[in-house]
């Protein structure tokens, strides 16, 4: 028998999701995000998470890089705390978790053992929302044992090669959104199938098709702002399934928005993080 279970992301379906700003609000009020990113290499990755977190609403944000990283970000994301690893060009320490309402890794990072022992860490001992990434994923990927370690109603943001090394390759397109139906739900996990047409897999098996962006967004970078947006809407208290639609949502309208300006070949990753606020502000 043939499963439905899906919907399509449209403002009908978000209408109500996004609290309204609290006049009485101050920077506790909506939490602060710590982002575990970067590489020698790749701390761009770390600069575009950064800037889109902050871009979304987050009260506070602190950013953990390997040292190399340290003048970059306080450059690059005056507004974010930088709280380097004493490792010059990989993370290799998780820091004291309990300042932070939300947690997201990935972007940028690499795949090495210290890194790893980071990860674990951190499915281990954090008590708050996670999103994880890119090589946060991969790592997760080979090492089936750490996935046995994901807290309930994490985010998952993997795209098509990813996911692969997560849940095994699939046939077709339409296995493929079987596979995400059974990984959330075997793991208790949102998982956010990115691509053309980005699918939310749930926990209770419901699937949600994104209904924004566009092909200028197919350039690097682009998942890296969409990580910080997640993170930064969860550490603001945002249920699980509200964040995940609310931020990809969002992601591919920042991108619709900055290519008006852009043209698609133009854009880049950068670009995006101007119009994260704009594209915010229509849903609410
Ligand atoms: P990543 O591969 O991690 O940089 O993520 C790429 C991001 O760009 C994801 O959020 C994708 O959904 C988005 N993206 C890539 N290609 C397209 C496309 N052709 N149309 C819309 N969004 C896209
Ligand atoms: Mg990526």
């Amino acid at each position: 028998e043939v499963e439905t279970n899906m919907y399509f992301t449209d403002t009908a379906l978000l209408a109500g999701r996004l609290p309204a700003r609290d006049q009485f609000g101050h920077k506790g009020t909506y939490g602060h995000a710590l982002l575990l990113a970067g590489s020698r290499g790749k701390i761009g990755a770390a600069v575009l998470a950064a800037q889109a977190c902050l871009r979304s609403g987050v009260g506070l944000l602190t950013v953990r890089t390997p040292a190399v990283g340290y003048d970059i970000l306080q450059t690059s994301a005056p507004e974010a705390m930088a709280l380097t690893d004493p490792a010059p060009d990989f993370l290799s320490e998780l820091p004291e978790l309990t300042p932070y309402s939300a947690v997201g890794m990935g972007p940028g990072i690499d795949k090495a053992e210290e890194t790893k022992h980071v990860l674990e860490q951190l499915l281990r001992h954090a008590k708050v929302p996670l999103v994880l990434d890119a090589d946060a994923l991969n790592l997760l990927g080979a090492n089936p044992e750490l996935l046995q370690l994901l807290p309930a109603d994490t985010i998952l943001t993997p795209h098509p090669k990813e996911f692969e090394r997560l849940a095994g390759p699939a046939r077709d397109d339409y296995h493929r959104l079987e596979l995400l139906r059974e990984f959330c739900r075997l793991h208790r996990c949102y998982t956010v199938l990115k691509g053309a047409h980005t699918c939310l897999g749930t926990p209770a098996g419901e699937l949600y098709f994104n209904s924004t962006g566009n092909p200028g967004m197919a350039t690097g970078g682009s998942g890296d702002v969409l990580t910080g947006i997640l993170t930064a809407l969860r550490a603001q208290h945002l249920p699980a399934l509200d964040a995940a639609l609310l931020g990809i949502y969002a992601h591919g309208r920042a991108g619709d928005l900055a290519a008006r300006h852009t043209g698609q070949a133009g854009l880049i990753a950068g670009d995006l993080t101007r119009f994260i606020g704009p594209a915010l502000q229509e849903l609410t």
